[in-house]
């Protein structure tokens, strides 16, 4: 759909039709414009010609049924991906997209290998959100028509971890934010919307003052610097220190609790004296660490084997750091962490 296109659309219209029209489209998520019946007739007709309630989007399920990646096709040709997490008891879980492509080129992310090509504006990151409800919809009024038993669950979160780095396309990804959060909208707990970013310390503190109950993760993946610069090149600028102050400062002005993301790579970021330094690092600290085991084929790298996360992580909590593990969803359809690169078949 192209929702930029409603604005100009509006023209002469009065102010309040916008709102009308957008809580519509993302609240009531209406089949027609036909539907709207709050909208002039004639408003309906011209929205129905030019802009019809239609995606181009591909999706692909996973085995198991739980996850669905969906290919968008933007206006100038390019494709991102987004994926839609089924956890058990019907809540589910979107990962937007905020960049085509992404410049930090970290070594176990495949989005990296292809490259920065644009931001997304906040229609294109909302529209990824808009897809999934409308599929949802449409999957629990199939299940009811052929009596299977299904209600429909709206999306209920909204994890910033697809392509791009969210805090390189700031205002972009805090617009989308305000309307997945807009009661009118689509109405999402902010607290149920997570942005995760590889540490950009000016963003961090930035974010501090946008005054959101929103979520804040960042991809630490080792306390140690030189590691750190190894596989993800934006460390070079940004040493841990500098991002841990930062966070420091978000979590003093916001009084929320901030998540460390730790892709566990084989030998590479997962010792016991790392675990250790980590402690050191973010003792103290109002925060929790998500470990990642690492999904990929990259030859050079392997995922840490399951004795040594348990032991790393019984060091973190022995060290009193809460510790949480990552769910794997949709690797069979290369849509887990680290997966997302769109290619054309
Ligand atoms: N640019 C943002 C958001 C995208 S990545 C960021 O860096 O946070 C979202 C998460 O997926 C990050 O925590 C990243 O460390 C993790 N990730 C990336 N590639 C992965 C892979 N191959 N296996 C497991 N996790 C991966």
């Amino acid at each position: 759909m192209n929702l930029e296109k409603i604005e100009n659309l509006l023209g002469d219209e009065p102010s309040y039709r916008l709102n009308q029209v957008e809580k519509a489209l993302f609240k009531d998520l209406i089949d027609s414009w036909n539907d709207a019946t709050v909208l002039p007739v004639k408003l309906r007709e011209k929205l129905e010609k030019e802009i019809p309630i239609t995606f181009d989007f591909k999706t692909v399920t996973s085995l198991k049924g739980n996850s669905i990646k969906a290919v968008m096709e933007l206006r100038d040709g390019l494709n991102v991906e987004s994926v839609l997490m089924k956890h058990t008891g019907g809540r589910n879980t979107v990962c937007v997209s905020s960049q085509v492509g992404c410049p930090l080129n970290c070594i176990f992310c495949r989005t990296g290998k292809i490259g920065y090509l644009r931001n997304l504006n906040h229609y294109e990151i909302v529209e990824q959100v808009l897809f999934f409800s409308y599929y949802l919809k449409k999957a629990a009024k199939h299940a009811k028509k052929i009596g299977a038993l299904k209600t429909y669950e709206p999306v209920k979160n909204i994890v910033f971890m697809g392509m791009g780095e969210p805090f390189l396309n700031y205002d972009n990804v805090i617009k989308a934010i305000r309307f997945l959060n807009n009661k009118d909208k689509f109405n999402i707990g902010a607290r149920h919307i997570s942005v995760s970013t590889a540490g950009i310390p000016e963003k961090i503190k930035k974010f501090s003052y946008e005054n959101m109950q929103v979520n804040l993760a960042v991809s630490l993946n080792s306390p140690d610097d030189k590691i750190r610069q190894k596989i993800m090149p934006i460390a070079l600028k940004y040493p841990v220190k500098e991002i841990i102050d930062a966070i420091k400062f978000y979590i003093g002005k916001t009084n929320r609790r901030a998540m460390f993301e730790y892709i566990m790579i084989k030998d590479l970021n997962d010792s016991d004296a790392l675990a250790e330094q980590l402690v050191k690092l973010l003792g103290g600290l109002l925060c929790f660490v998500n470990l990642i085991p690492y999904n990929g084929e990259n030859c050079d790298l392997k995922p840490t084997p399951r004795r040594r996360i348990n032991k790393f992580r019984s060091i973190l909590e022995n060290g009193g750091i809460a510790v949480t593990e990552r769910f794997r969803f949709g690797e069979d359809i290369n849509a887990a962490c680290g997966q997302l690169i769109y290619r054309k078949t």
